[in-house]
């Protein structure tokens, strides 16, 4: 079926102006390919996503599927082949290299899976979280300690990254991301070091990062149970989001309910195991019901 047949499918609705235009992040049909000789890697491969101001989002898939080129390319530290990408209104994809070191200290602030990547050894944890400030020096230390204070590590304010646990270092890493104020925090696995318990407190030290001062949080991880401790989990697969789990709460009931994601011409992934249970190949039937949308296998084929 050609692509053309496809989006006709789709209804023939014209497609709304722009495309998530009151989300703060936007990522477009994004396309990242890696040339190294001859050979071509596609990292992310038309992926679609929006996020919401104030959101705290999870990003699941299995390695290689292109989670840490998505944080890298929303982060500003990577520039995508093609597509569109956009963060509070800053166009990732034109932004100059000057524009790129503003909305670096800025606009984001960036966790790493190592926890030695994320401080400098010879500062203490206030003297790491006032370095990238941009605030008048005198108000530093003073924000420092409050930034430490919010994320539950106070006490480590005089101490240097070798007198931390891992968990705290992580936490302390969190106040340094947030040193000026950033609308998005991305991080990238920030608990794959560390163990069940004490990746648990850097979670919950994200979503006080998250609920306190209203970050926006992205965070890849490996960890499905995570799903618990956030409101939407993505999965991207072979460099697209292919399906979302919502949390709700009703009456303090949590219901996780998962979701396939439909890109903007009408495609949806049908999951593996459906496609085998019905033998579902190539050609499929579909027909509108009064509130679905059937998927039949092709009676017809060979
Ligand atoms: P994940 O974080 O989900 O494990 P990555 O985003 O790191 O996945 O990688 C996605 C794909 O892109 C992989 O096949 C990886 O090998 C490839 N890739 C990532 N970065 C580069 C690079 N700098 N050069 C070549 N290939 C890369
Ligand atoms: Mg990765």
């Amino acid at each position: 079926m050609s692509e053309s047949t496809l989006e006709a499918l789709g209804g023939g609705a014209a497609p709304p102006a722009q495309f998530g235009h009151d989300a703060l992040v936007v990522c477009d049909n994004l396309v990242r390919i890696f040339q190294s000789g001859s050979v071509e890697v596609q990292a992310l491969q038309g992926l679609d996503l929006l996020v919401d101001q104030g959101e705290m989002v999870a990003v699941v898939g299995a390695s290689g599927s292109g989670k840490s080129t998505l944080l890298a390319v929303l982060s500003g530290m990577d520039a995508p082949t093609a597509g569109r990408v956009r963060v509070a209104g800053w166009d990732l994809m034109a932004m100059q290299a000057r524009d790129r070191v503003a909305y670096r200290r800025e606009m984001v602030g960036f966790l790493w899976q190592q926890t030695s990547r994320n401080l400098l050894p010879y500062l203490t944890a206030r003297q790491n979280v006032a370095l990238p400030m941009t605030a008048p020096r005198r108000h530093r230390p003073a924000r420092a300690d409050e930034l430490l204070d919010l994320v539950g590590v106070g006490h480590v304010a005089d101490r240097r990254p070798s007198e931390m646990s891992g968990g705290e270092q992580q936490r302390v890493a969190i106040a340094t991301a947030l040193a000026n104020g950033p609308q998005l925090l991305l991080a990238d696995e920030p608990t794959g070091e560390l163990d069940t318990a004490t990746a648990r407190e850097v979670f919950e030290a994200l979503r006080t990062a998250n609920r306190e001062s209203g970050t926006t949080v992205v965070v890849v991880t490996h960890d499905a149970a995570v799903s618990h401790l956030v409101e939407r989990t993505v999965a991207i697969r072979d460099g697209r989001t292919s399906s979302e789990v919502l949390r709700r709460d009703d009456d303090g009931d949590v219901t996780h309910e998962e979701y396939a994601v439909m890109d903007r011409a009408g495609r949806v992934q049908v999951p593996r195991d459906f496609r085998e249970a019905l033998a579902l190949t190539r050609r499929v039937r579909l027909a509108l019901e009064a509130d679905h949308v059937a998927v039949r296998p092709d009676g017809s084929a060979r």
